[in-house]
């Protein structure tokens, strides 16, 4: 959107107080999503009345879950762009205002990105390669295929191109996402299709510039095989990082979830990493409180993290409604039952974490420096911290320049952060 405004002329400002025209970009996945996006859009609506303001858009996820339901609702609100319309941002706003404009087509009507596609990076030195659109999946607590549409990927042709023009920019950091990156591929024509898969794709963008780092974020179990694994340990400039949501342990759960694993393929599929990758960090997301979780499903993944003990761990609670197969399962959790387990689940990460960050102490990594805080102290991440979701390194340096890389010592560890200086 960015991209589109700019090469009609808008310029883009950071202060909302100052703007003509505030646009809202929205989640809906989960509960407290639509709930953070709704109070965002009411706090930035009374600019309308106090500000400059004279044009308020909404886009993304919000509308289209609850489509025009929310116009009716969200009177402030000038226009509403579901996900299959991105593209027609600087169309409807070049055109005079139509009170209430809800554009919701389909979300595979959104022309996949391509690398002449006009981009704002909106980061420094690390940018996001999308690679895939949609999902094919059909977790059953999750409404991402239905908001974002089925999968459909990108050629490899294209993205390297894009990538070539990302690290020719300065960028230091390639993070390749997808709603579900493993599956990268798997929706092209049969005689495409065996050439084409993440692998493949991470070795193209490897072989560009041994000076960058890359990185995949959104595995799954069943996508992360020995060809995967052996990709990331065959290159240096992979991060050795693999970011797996498994969402829980216990096979009935699981079952009931839709997902076609189980605690042992899991055991299994970290060990495995671990044997080729010992150094490998691991990162995984859970879900507590699905409907029929019982204290025994809760306990059995909760051996589990101790067991694995994953790098870096997010949890949620399952976060109900009623256009989800999951909403009409038995057993639903009450919310106390399930916040209690998130507690328990956190606390028991945190002690992992505050250990493993503990033996990082008196070693050398290269950092990629991302932000200056004050004369003398930076942020930056090791190739173990995923951007926006890991810890950080606090750096103690006179030399250090944002966005580049720097060989950093560390020298404390705090929970989930850690501190060091320039050697
Ligand atoms: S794989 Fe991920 S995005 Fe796809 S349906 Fe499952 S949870 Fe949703």
């Amino acid at each position: 959107m960015l991209g589109e405004l700019a090469a009609k002329g808008f310029s883009i400002i950071p202060d909302p107080a100052k703007a003509d025209i505030i646009i809202v970009n929205t989640c809906s996945f989960i509960e407290s999503a639509v709930d953070e996006s709704v109070d965002e859009i009411l706090e930035l609506a009374e600019l309308k009345k106090t500000g400059r303001c004279k044009r308020f858009i909404v886009t993304g996820c919000l509308p289209e879950r609850f489509r025009e339901e929310l116009a009716a609702s969200l009177t402030e609100v000038d226009a509403f762009l579901g996900t299959g319309a991105y593209h027609k941002i600087a169309e409807v706003l070049t055109r005079p205002s139509e009170k209430g404009l809800c554009l919701l087509p389909p979300p595979a009507a959104l022309p996949l990105q391509t690398h002449d596609t006009r981009r704002i990076p909106s980061t420094t030195a690390m940018a996001y390669l999308k690679v895939t659109e949609g999902c094919n999946r059909h977790c059953t607590y999750c409404m991402i295929p239905g908001l974002r549409g089925t999968l459909r990927s990108r050629t490899i042709k294209d993205i390297e191109a894009e990538a070539r023009h990302l690290i020719s920019s300065g960028f230091k950091e390639l993070v390749v996402i997808g709603q579900d990156t493993g599956c990268y591929g798997q929706d092209l024509a049969p005689n495409v299709r065996p050439n084409v898969s993440l692998p493949r794709l991470l070795e193209k963008i490897s072989e560009i510039s041994t000076d960058i780092w890359i990185r995949f974020l959104y595995g799954s179990p069943d996508t992360t095989d020995k060809r995967l694994i052996r990709t990331v340990a065959d290159h240096e400039n992979i991060c050795s990082y693999f970011d797996i949501p498994i969402q829980h342990a216990s096979s009935r759960i699981l079952k009931r979830m839709g997902r076609h694993y189980d605690e042992n393929y899991l055991l299994h599929l970290f060990d495995n990493i671990r044997k080729i990758i010992p150094e490998a960090a691991l990162r995984t997301t859970i879900m507590v409180g699905f409907p029929g979780e019982t204290d025994n499903d809760f306990e059995q993944m909760l051996n589990l993290i101790k067991t694995i003990k994953f790098d870096h761990l997010g949890a949620f609670i399952y976060s109900d409604s009623e256009g989800l197969p999951s909403h009409r399962l038995s057993g639903h959790i009450p919310t106390n039952i399930a916040q209690e387990r998130l507690h328990v689940l956190m606390s028991a990460q945190s002690k992992i974490s505050a250990e493993k960050n503990q033996n990082h102490i008196g070693h050398i990594y290269p950092v990629l420096v991302e932000e200056q805080m004050e004369p003398g102290l930076f942020t930056g991440r090791s190739s173990f911290q995923a951007p926006e979701v890991d810890g950080i390194i606090y750096i103690d340096s006179k030399d250090a320049v944002v966005g580049k890389f720097a060989d950093i010592r560390i020298t404390d560890a705090l929970e989930y952060d850690l501190r060091g200086e320039t050697v």
